[in-house]
Order: C-alpha cells, then structure tokens, then sequence
C-alpha cells in the first residue's frame, strides 16, 4: 500500500495550536491552526474545517520542509524515503544514475513512493572519466567535446548542468557560455584551472565546497569582497562544512560510531571503505578550518548560503546528516536563523520555487516539520521530528519509524 495516502485527496488534515516558525523573519506565531488539502496549505489562522483529520500540535513547532542541497542518488538502494523520516522534503541531487533517479522521481510524484521533491544534474561534466564509479560523468577535454557534453545533457533535459573540479578552462568557457544561452544552470566546484572571479562572472549558480575560494580570497577582505560579489551576481554558496568534518576525522572512531548508521543500509555500509589515518589529518584540519573562517565572513556579507551535505558520500545518513550541517552552520558563524533559512527558503529562492515553497503560507505545497521544540531557541530541536508532510502527505512519528524500520516503503 502507498503510505498515508489512502483517502488522502478527498480529506483535509488540520494541525491545531501550533507554533509557526516564520523563517522570513525569525518570529514565531503561536496557537495557528494550519489546514492541509491536496498538497497544498488551504488555510492558516482559521478553525479546522468539519470532518477534517487533527493533529495535536500544542507545544510543537511548525517549520517548511527541508532541503538538503547537496546530496548524490548514485546507489542501486533507493534511499529517498529517509530524507523523509528527517523531515527532509527536498534534494538537489549534484550527479547520480539520471534514468534511475527519474525513475525514482516520478513514482514520488505519481505517489507510488515515498521521498522529496529531486532536482538533478545527472551525469558530472568533468575533464577526466571518474575515479568513482557509482558518479556518471561525461570528459569534455576541449569546448568541442563540452559542447557535445551540453547538447547530451540538454536532450536528457537534467535540471542543471554539474561541473567539477578537472574541467579544462576552454571547456568550461564553452560550457558557460551555451549555458547562459540556453538558460541552464550550471553548478558545482569551482574547476582548479577556473579562476573564482571568473566563475562569477560566468554566472555559476552555486558554488560547492568552497575549496576554490581559498586561493582567491586569502585575506579578510579579499574573502568578504569576494562573497560581496558572489551576491550581487546571484552566485550561492555550498560550504558543505560536514564534509570537511569527515574528512578532518578520517582517523578516529567518531564516524562509524555514529548509531544513526543503522539507518543506512547494510549493502551500501559494505561498500565503505574502512576508516583510516592514512591521509594527512593536520593538512586536512588545516583546510577546513580555512573553509569555517571563509564561512563566518560569508555572514557578513549578502551572500546566500545553501546547506548541503554530500550525502551518498561514506558515513553519511540521507537526512541525518542534514541536521549536522545546520549545527555545524551555527558553530561556523550563522545564526539559528540563518541556518534555517539555508535548508528553507534559500533553497527555494535558488531554485525559483519560492512562490510555492521555503515558508509556510497559504497556496503553498505543504511540505512541513513538526518538530517537539523550538529550533530557533535551540537548534538541535531539528532532530526532534514528530510528524512530516510531504507534498501534502502526512507521516506521523510511527509512520515515520516505520520507514527508518524498513517496513515502510
Ligand atoms: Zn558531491
């Protein structure tokens, strides 16, 4: 049976006295009364009309679903009914298998299956065939073969164009310009022979990781003229700060002792490779607190930050792992707030879905959290989830466990 869809069109659902969390602007409306119909928010503030399911929501907190904006699809596992059970209703898939995760797409969107909205690059544009073999990519190793790369990619109709870090200048330029052409997104690293203020210019949507940023920027104010400028093009910024962490950890036991792994499946953990201090851990420290100190001046400037997480990546969890994120956002300079805002309505302004998505509002799809406390006061109240709707679709904290069990599909 499909999950918590039986009579769920023609039933409304309301969510009685609960607390809102406006993400806009950080206030917090108690006592609302939030109707679901369809997959829409019908209503907020009224009664909840007769016949309509009710679910208790005093003393919980209400936030917009959230997005994890840098994840990889790339195992035959489906793992998308995860992201659900952390209250995370949203991935943008940064290079996987793209007939299986369209597959895997529209079951979600018929509601045969369980999982977030996907957008998605599909194959990776690269300079060099990928070292691992569970991420597509197409060698484009002059601008002819990167043009041929955008024609693939634009008759596959993939949701943006993904560069990554070998690609040769020439190709990128061609790519780039194709790319504004056309009006596809391209994001991704900044590639190693690309100029950072050149990627600006050319208008790449995100930039992840902010590795390439290091070299540009290596003063204060070369880093905070540098975000000014990200800003002012419309360029957002993927710091990925969890993935730093796992790499700045690669020798102790903190990872695998994570007991939120059991979420994972058992054939994916197996594929692993063991934990291990064989790559240079203070080189790596090094670097990542390069990119946390890249972080905390970011928030002085306007630039957009996106939480993501490199999910699919070893000794991550699909929307565990997200919670991490936001924590490690605060640690690195953002407010609760604004880390909140980097998994909600930054998301949704960066995709241009904003109008139907990012905050909680009338018309808008109902992809929502209920959460057990106040995740402005604390953030960690993240990881209390006791109920998620996505696309309208209500999983209560059993259903929710039940996915996490396996037994709900
Ligand atoms: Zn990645």
């Amino acid at each position: 049976m499909v999950c918590g869809s039986a009579g769920a069109a023609d039933r409304s659902t309301a969510i009685e006295d609960v607390s809102i969390v406006d993400v806009l602007t950080a206030a917090i409306h108690a006592h609302q009364t939030v109707v679901i119909a369809g997959d829409r928010i019908v209503s907020i503030g009224g009664t909840a009309p007769a016949g309509a399911r009710v679910i208790n929501g005093r003393g919980k907190f209400l936030i917009p679903g959230l997005w994890d904006m840098h994840v990889h699809l790339w195992y035959k596992e489906n793992q998308l009914p995860t992201y659900i059970a952390f209250g995370v209703t949203g991935v943008r898939d940064m290079g996987s298998d793209f007939e299986r995760t369209s597959a895997w797409r529209a079951a979600i969107e018929r509601g045969e299956a369980i999982g977030p909205h996907i957008v998605t690059s599909g194959p990776v544009v690269d300079g060099a065939p990928s070292d691992n073999d569970k991420l597509p990519v197409i060698v484009a190793r002059d601008a002819p073969e990167a043009r041929r790369a955008f024609d693939r990619l634009w008759n596959m109709n993939v949701d943006f164009i993904r560069v990554s870090s070998a690609l040769p200048f020439d190709s990128y330029t061609a790519i780039a310009e194709l790319a504004r052409h056309w009006h596809v997104p391209i994001e991704g690293q900044i590639p190693t022979n690309v100029p950072a203020l050149q990627a600006i210019e050319a208008r790449q949507a995100s930039i992840e990781h902010l590795e390439g940023v290091t070299h540009a920027a290596s003063t204060d104010a070369e880093a905070i003229e540098f975000f000014e400028d990200c800003a002012v093009h419309d360029v957002s910024i993927t710091p990925t700060l969890v993935l730093w962490q796992r790499m700045a950890h690669q020798g102790d036991d903190g990872l695998k002792s994570d007991p939120r792994l059991k979420f994972v499946a058992a054939s994916i953990r197996e594929t692993w490779p063991a934990l291990g201090a064989d790559n240079d851990t203070r080189e790596v420290r090094k670097r990542r607190d390069a990119i946390y100190r890249l972080v905390s001046l970011a928030t002085r400037t306007k630039v957009e930050v996106l939480a993501g997480t490199d999910t699919g990546d070893p000794y991550t969890i699909p929307g565990a792992t997200l919670d991490d994120e936001l924590e490690q956002l605060v640690e690195a300079g953002l407010t609760p707030h604004q880390a909140l805002k980097s998994a909600t309505i930054e998301p949704a302004r960066f995709l241009g879905w904003d109008e139907k998505m990012g905050t909680i509002e009338k018309g808008k799809v109902a992809d929502l959290v209920l959460l057990g406390g106040n995740p402005l006061a604390d953030f960690r109240n993240t990881g209390k989830v006791e109920g998620v709707f996505a696309q309208g679709r209500y999983y209560s904290r059993g259903d929710l466990d039940l996915i996490l069990a396996g037994e709900k599909k």
